[in-house]
């Protein structure tokens, strides 16, 4: 793991450092290590909404008639923001190389897109499905042009793509968004299958720091 490296924000995040928990550890000093090397220390998070990598799409947060200015047509004919596409690429080749072929769904879909298919679930499952299964059109992270969907199955997170990209996607600036930890703040049900580009500064700092939620990593 890289050093911590403090930001030049003046926000901060909150949560909590890993810190080394090997540190020094010898049989009981598992708790020890974890109560000495959990480093309390805040960090400065990089709140970048030049380029929006930390806009936030929830239940709460729409985004009106938003539509991404650098969407581009890159990997497997996926539309997503043009500031991605170096860290997707590296990605998948990182991927590959440990033998994993990553096949994604969709990425970016327009507000008009969403609006279809929460039309269609809302008719199809009814309401109280369409709220825990589907943003509404307008709140969608894939109208931010940063979001990815692999092949979308509640097994996905037990298959050897869904196990890489938990594991590793955060080295190319993905986060799993949606897990059943943190329904209760995002209001969705757990999408093994959706990550969200953060930049890889940022996936460091939510994955180091143990937040359960891009919500709770900004402090909303
Ligand atoms: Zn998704």
């Amino acid at each position: 793991m890289p050093p911590v490296q403090k930001e030049d924000s003046s926000l901060r995040g909150v949560g909590q450092s890993a810190g080394d928990l090997s540190a020094g550890s010898t049989g009981e000093a598992g708790s020890i290590g974890l109560e000495a090397g959990a480093v309390s220390a805040s960090f400065v998070i990089t709140r970048d909404y030049a380029d929006g990598l930390l806009r936030l799409a929830n239940h709460d947060n729409y985004l009106e008639e938003y539509e991404p200015a650098d969407l581009i047509t890159g990997v497997q004919g996926l539309r997503y923001r043009a500031v991605m596409d170096e860290d997707v690429r590296a990605m998948w080749a990182a991927a590959a190389r440990d033998g994993i072929n990553l096949v994604a769904n969709s990425a970016y879909r327009s507000k008009e897109h969403q609006s279809r298919l929460w039309n269609n679930g809302v008719a199809t499952h009814g309401r109280a499905w369409a709220e825990q299964w589907l943003a509404r059109p307008g709140h969608s992270e894939h109208q931010l042009g940063l979001a990815i969907d692999f092949s979308i199955s509640a097994s996905f997170g037990r298959t050897a793509a869904g196990i890489w990209l938990r594991e590793n996607s955060w080295r190319y600036g993905f986060i799993l968004r949606y897990t059943e930890e943190n329904r209760a703040v995002t209001g969705i049900n757990a999408e093994p299958w959706h990550f969200r580009y953060v930049g890889r500064r940022n996936a460091w700092l939510y994955s180091s720091s143990g937040v359960g939620s891009l919500e709770e990593f900004l402090g909303v």
